[in-house]
């Protein structure tokens, strides 16, 4: 590939992108739901990733994180190929991940919370100043809005160089909503943070993004920029969109009860998070262990119910 493919004119400079996924296939135990997929994302750019749902959102973000080994394809950190794995990526490449899970950790104070990520207390406050007078209050009694605030603002406050952030804002009032992409937007103009954002509010986000990335069926099928992307929305959304879009309520639905096989494993899901913040591995076992766990367990109450039924 040669230098200029590799590397965009910024105002008179040669600058690098912070993330380049070269034909990347993503997907679980070996097979692929994202095929070919080249994303870039450049310091201080916010880039959506819209699709539908099962289009490979997730899945993509969860491999650029480190989260899962990639199928097949690199993932370049600002111009490196990089294999560690996503502790590795949030201690020494400046990764950070913000999920809808909003990982709030009840029985610490906000100030405790926001300290427990590394970064600077003072700096979150300066991006979300709603949480100055909530420093004392435990995060379990923060409102969603403010566990989310709580939740990004740490995250920011590490001057991530890379911000990977999966629906941040589902479920969250309008107004939250714009505090969120908005405090995004300013970290990217201010402190040069390149942001991938998956979320399901496509017209708002596209207001605060740079680029966007469409993706349907684990490719990825358009590239625009953001203010072209507005324009040409319903024409998107009618293409790509709608058909399988649900409503905000059936999609929260739907997540969690995809996310309860996570709450039977929160331990699991407990170790992932501080990983996730602090870039400490706090455990080595892999999630295919649990896999293998659950499969198990399936099988067994399967079993048992065809014997019961057998009785009867
Ligand atoms: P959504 O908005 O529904 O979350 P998405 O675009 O983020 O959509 P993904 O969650 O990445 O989509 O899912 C892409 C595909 O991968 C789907 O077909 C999904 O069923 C499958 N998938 C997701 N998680 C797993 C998993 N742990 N094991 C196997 N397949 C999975």
């Amino acid at each position: 590939m040669s230098e200029t493919s590799e590397t965009t004119v910024v105002a008179g400079s040669m600058v690098k992108p912070l993330l380049e996924t070269r034909n990347l296939q993503a997907g679980y135990q070996g097979r692929a739901v994202v095929q070919g997929a080249n994303i870039t994302v450049y310091p201080g750019e916010v880039v959506c990733l819209l699709g539908p749902n099962g289009a490979g959102k997730t899945t993509t973000l969860l491999t650029i994180a480190g989260e899962l080994a990639p199928v097949d394809g690199l993932v370049m950190l600002s111009n490196v190929p990089t294999f560690t794995p996503m502790y590795q990526r949030v201690r020494d490449s400046g990764v950070a991940m913000v999920t809808e899970e909003r990982l709030v950790f009840t029985k610490m104070s906000t100030r405790d919370n926001l300290r427990i990520g590394g970064g600077s207390v003072e700096d979150a406050l300066e991006l979300f100043p709603e949480l100055q007078s909530r420093l004392t209050v435990r995060g379990g009694m923060l409102s969603g809005g403010e566990q989310q605030m709580l939740a990004l603002a740490r995250a920011l406050s590490r001057k991530p160089k890379l911000l990977l952030a999966d629906e941040l804002s589902l479920g969250l009032a309008p107004l939250i909503v714009d505090r969120l992409l908005g405090a995004v937007r300013t970290a990217a103009d201010q402190q040069g943070t390149g942001a991938l954002i998956v979320e399901q509010h496509a017209r708002k986000a596209l207001r605060y993004a740079d680029r966007m990335y469409l993706m349907a069926r684990g490719q990825i099928l358009l590239e625009l920029p953001a203010a072209e992307a507005i324009t040409r929305l319903d024409e998107i959304e009618e293409a790509y969109l709608r058909g399988t879009a649900e409503t905000e309520e059936d999609h929260i639905e739907r997540k969690r009860r995809k996310d309860k096989r996570k709450q039977w494993r929160r331990q699991r899901v407990r170790e992932r998070e501080l990983t996730r913040l602090t870039g400490n591995l706090v455990s080595t076992r892999k999630a295919e262990e649990d896999d293998n766990y659950f499969e198990l367990e399936r099988v067994r109450r399967d079993r048992a119910m065809r014997a019961r039924r057998g009785k009867r």
